[in-house]
C-alpha cells in the first residue's frame, strides 16, 4: 500500500516516524553480529587481568553481548590481550585461522599495537598486524576496562558502518 505523507495529518506522520523504519537484510545482520560479539578466551600477558576484570560484574562485558567462548569455532573476535612473542606467533595465526567468518581482531595495548615497552626485544613481534589483519587498536600499558569497553563499541560502530556502505574499514 502505498501512503502520500502529504495527506496525513501532523499527528498521523509523527506516528509513523516512531513505528516504522526501513533497512535492508545486511544490516539487520550487522546489527544482531555486533550486539552479541563472542571473543575468544585467552591472554596473553598483564593486559588480560583487564580484559578478566571487563568480564567481571562490575563492568559486566555481557550487557553489550560480548560473552567469551573457550573454542575459536565459537568465537568471531580475537581480543589480543598482552605481549605477542616470535614464539606465540604462529599459534596465534593458527587460533584465528580456526576461528569462521566474519570475524574481527582488537590489538589491546601498547605490547599488541606496536611491542610496547618490549619493542628492543629480540623475542617480540613489534604489533600483532604483522600477523593478522586488526580492526580495532586500543592504546595504554594497560588499557583499562572502560577503554576495552569503548574499543569494542567501536568495533560494532564499524560492523554496522560496513555493512550499511558496503565499504571495508583498516584498522582503526
Ligand atoms: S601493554 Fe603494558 S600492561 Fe599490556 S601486556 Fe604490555 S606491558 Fe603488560
Amino acid at each position: 500500500m502505498e501512503v502520500n505523507l502529504e495527506e496525513l495529518t501532523f499527528e498521523e506522520q509523527e506516528q509513523l516516524k516512531r513505528n516504522v523504519f526501513l533497512t535492508t537484510l545486511e544490516e539487520i545482520k550487522a546489527w544482531a553480529r555486533s550486539s552479541s560479539l563472542w571473543p575468544l578466551q585467552f591472554g596473553l600477558a598483564c593486559c588480560a587481568i583487564e580484559m578478566m576484570g571487563t568480564g567481571g560484574s562490575h563492568y559486566d562485558f555481557d550487557r553489550f553481548g560480548v560473552i567469551f567462548r573457550a573454542s575459536p569455532r565459537q568465537a568471531d573476535v580475537m581480543i589480543v590481550a598482552g605481549t605477542v612473542t616470535k614464539k606465540m606467533g604462529p599459534i596465534l595465526r593458527r587460533l584465528y585461522d580456526q576461528m569462521p567468518e566474519p570475524k574481527w581482531v582488537v590489538a589491546m595495548g601498547s605490547c599488541a599495537t606496536a611491542g610496547g615497552p618490549y619493542v628492543k626485544s629480540y623475542s617480540v613481534i613489534k604489533g600483532v598486524d604483522q600477523i593478522v589483519p586488526v580492526d580495532v587498536y586500543i592504546p595504554g600499558c594497560p588499557p583499562n576496562p572502560a577503554a576495552l569497553i569503548y574499543g569494542i563499541n567501536k568495533l560494532q560502530e564499524k560492523i554496522r558502518y560496513e555493512a550499511k556502505t558496503g565499504k571495508r574499514v583498516t584498522g582503526s
